[in-house]
């Protein structure tokens, strides 16, 4: 695996990957590496695609109270990884290359970026519209692997591709659990132990939701049933709510597509998660 680190050696880079394999798919990252972005890597590799995954910690998708400084870093470690699961190129990019002084030019996303992560984080979709814009241009993959895992993220970058014609095919990659439901996530390492023991019981009220929307119950009362369930359990809930997959805007009763989707906070650690809907019975 090649690593390049500046922008004319991404770009000679990219040009003999092309050559090679026909056909080049990027993988953005922010590092701290786990089986989450290995799957999005490996997904991205199929049919022997030339794989790209870049590693920036964006500050503009940081608010000034969150943990841009605390985020974990472990840049040997991510590149033993990449290589290992088939990355062909990681882009690391310093803040100069990324932002130079006189960089003065942001996209600011409507639509899916409005509501739930867009309005309890203003900045948080304008830094990752920027920052995904940047690296296609960069980078211009044919295609581009994002998590289910981050959905309304996801439907944000999809909107942007898709108004801004980018050409960029966007691959989604369904969202990678441990056993017992928990969706890896970088910031999961700073979770205490009672913590840790808990977050589980996030994704187990959203499938549990799930199921009961599906066979009908009324969804007023499954969410609410679900909202009281994680408070009770310790979590202070920032929102749990039934969604147009898509669009984010949020369903009085479940349609094809929909999405449920929360986030809560254990502690200082804030976590997110959605499921989709079983199929009705
Ligand atoms: P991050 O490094 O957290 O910015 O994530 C980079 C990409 O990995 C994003 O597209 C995320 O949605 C995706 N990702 C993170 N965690 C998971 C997971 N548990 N399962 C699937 N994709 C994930």
């Amino acid at each position: 695996m090649q690593t390049v680190r500046t922008l004319p050696e991404l770009r000679a880079a990219c040009t003999s990957l092309r050559a090679a394999r026909g056909r080049l798919v990027l993988v953005p990252t922010m590092g701290a590496l786990h089986d989450g972005h290995r799957a999005l890597v490996e997904t991205a590799a199929q049919r022997g695609a030339g794989v790209i995954a870049s590693i920036f910690v964006n500050p503009l998708q940081f608010g000034p109270a969150e943990d841009l400084t605390r985020y974990p870093r472990d840049e040997a470690g991510d590149l033993t990884r990449l290589a290992e699961w088939g990355c062909a190129l990681a882009w690391l990019p310093d803040l100069a290359t990324m932002y130079p002084p006189q960089h003065a030019t942001v996209i600011v996303p409507g639509g899916p970026a409005e509501r739930w992560e867009g309005a309890a984080r203003p900045e948080h979709f304008r830094g990752v519209a920027t920052v995904v814009a940047m690296l296609f241009n960069q980078v211009r993959p044919d295609a581009a692997c994002f998590g289910e895992k981050d959905w309304q993220q996801l439907q944000v970058v999809r909107r942007m591709t898709t108004d801004l014609c980018l050409d960029v095919e966007i691959i989604a990659v369904p969202t990678v659990r441990v056993p017992d439901g928990l969706a890896l996530s970088s910031r999961n390492r700073y979770l205490g132990p009672a913590e840790r023991a808990t977050a589980p019981l996030l994704h187990a009220a959203l499938a549990r939701a799930g199921t009961e929307l599906a066979a009908g119950e009324p969804a007023e009362r499954v969410l609410g049933a679900a909202r009281a369930a994680l408070g009770a359990s310790g979590f202070a809930l920032d929102y749990l709510d039934l969604v147009d997959g898509p669009t984010l805007v949020p369903l009085a009763a479940p349609v094809l597509g929909a999405r449920l989707i929360a986030a809560a906070r254990l502690g200082a650690v804030r976590l997110i998660d959605n499921v989709p809907l079983p199929a009705p019975r």
